[in-house]
């Protein structure tokens, strides 16, 4: 089962509006048994969409049209269509009903050309808008079908989740479906996880690996293609033991939707443990980090944000004469803001950030220079200097990572 998708929209061509949609589309389509071989944009040009769609007949089974179904002039997608599976274009009456109660609940008038908005090819089958007025359509045509969707992104979405899809998975039964696993490893750059699975990702067929490069992380995507999803998640356990046992202790978790941040706060509620934080460049990156994710005030009573001397002085007693002997960027003034910060906290764990966030040097350290120190109720404070590299941004949100690194680590 072959799918290609086109975007309608001279918008997309001129770089004023992503192509969202195609990377929405490639994913269900995906999850619904689909190879998607193509992507095309195309402007709205009468022609130029009949050229493609006759180009995208010969190549694929499902031809997903996005964009062009609103009430204006430009909105030609569903003429474009219907003229060339020579159909007419008719009137839906619940598309039309819809129309209607929709305008007479509002103030807004219906002009005649709302009304192209409920148009639908005949012999297709209508999809009805569940977020807004035109309507989308499914036609099974000789040499292709074509499915029509909107192109704002909040009506295309629910649409081809809600209306399209279970059409789709009736008239193309999958006999395969794809399933799939991803691995989160921090610590380690793309380059050298691929190197280190490279005979398995030049060998991969079923389950196939897609390693992809995020700031200060990696992920690895395992697909495995089969009708019976126990075989599949076999196929995908056996290759993910291989994975673990080479590059496993860079490993942290699991999903799309997880982060460094998000294991942290859950292995801390799961060991019922607290953190706190003393943060300089990061001026409290950290801290806001642990506060996007939700429920983590279990974890998170407060800390601190300490930037100049005179705040790591006041707020965490710094002694002001020792700082101003080793300087801020030092193993003394990480540790001390460390073992303040989780006696004043009464945490389990204090993460404390100092350095050189650049693009500047200071206190004749180049940027990137980062002491961080972990300290902990019971146990010795470790204080480590690290050397991060690129820009500002980059060096405190590295300084994150790693120190929700450390506590992840400690906490285990
Ligand atoms: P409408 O009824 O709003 O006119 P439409 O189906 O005619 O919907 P378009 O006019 O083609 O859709 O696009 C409307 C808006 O939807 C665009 O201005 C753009 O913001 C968004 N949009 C269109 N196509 C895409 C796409 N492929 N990816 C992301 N956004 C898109």
């Amino acid at each position: 089962m072959r799918a290609e998708i086109i975007a309608v929209g001279t918008e997309l061509l001129l770089g004023q509006v992503v192509n969202t949609n195609a990377t929405y589309l490639s994913e269900s389509l995906t999850e619904l048994g689909f190879e998607i071989y193509y992507h095309t944009v195309v402007g709205d040009n009468p022609k130029r969409l009949e050229e493609m769609i006759q180009l995208a007949d010969q190549r694929s089974d499902l031809i997903v049209l996005c964009g062009g179904l609103g009430p204006t002039d430009d909105d030609l997608t569903k003429d474009v269509v219907a003229a060339h599976v020579q159909e007419p274009l008719v009137q839906d009456a619940e598309g039309l009903a819809h129309l209607e109660s929709f305008f007479a609940a509002g103030k807004r008038q219906m002009t005649e050309n709302n009304l192209r908005q409920v148009l639908t090819i005949q012999n297709g089958i209508t999809l009805q808008n569940p977020t807004g007025l035109a309507l989308g359509c499914l036609y099974q045509g000789v040499s292709a079908s074509y499915l029509l969707l909107p192109g704002p992104p909040s009506e295309m979405k629910p649409m081809f989740a809600q209306m399209a899809s279970p059409v789709l998975r009736e008239v193309f039964p999958a006999r395969e479906k794809l399933y799939s696993r991803v691995l989160r490893f921090f610590d380690i750059g793309e380059s050298a996880l691929v190197t280190e699975l490279a005979d398995l990702i030049e060998a991969q067929t079923n389950p196939t690996l897609a390693p992809y490069a995020k700031p200060n992380e990696v992920t690895l995507r395992i697909t495995a293609k089969e009708a019976d999803e126990a075989q599949a998640l076999k196929l995908i356990d056996e290759m993910e033991q291989v994975i673990q046992a080479r590059v496993g202790k860079f490993f942290y978790g699991y999903g799309d939707d997880n982060s460094l941040a998000k294991v942290v706060v859950e292995l801390l509620k799961a060991k019922g443990k607290t953190v706190t934080a003393a943060e300089s460049l990061t001026a409290g990156e950290f801290q806001a980090a642990l506060g996007d994710i939700p429920g983590v005030s279990t974890v998170f009573k407060g800390g601190f944000v300490t930037y100049s001397p005179e705040t790591k002085v006041k707020f965490l007693g710094l002694d002001p004469e020792k700082l101003a002997e080793v300087g801020t960027v030092s193993e003394y003034c990480a540790t001390a803001m460390a073992e303040s910060a989780l006696q004043l906290a009464d945490s389990d764990f204090a993460v404390s950030f100092t350095g050189v966030a650049g693009p500047d040097e200071l206190e004749n350290q180049r940027p990137g220079t980062v002491w961080i120190a972990l300290a902990q109720k019971n146990q010795p404070t470790v204080a480590t200097k690290y050397h991060f590299t690129r820009d500002r941004s980059y060096v405190r949100n590295s300084a994150v990572m790693r120190g929700l690194d450390l506590i992840r680590q400690a906490a285990l």
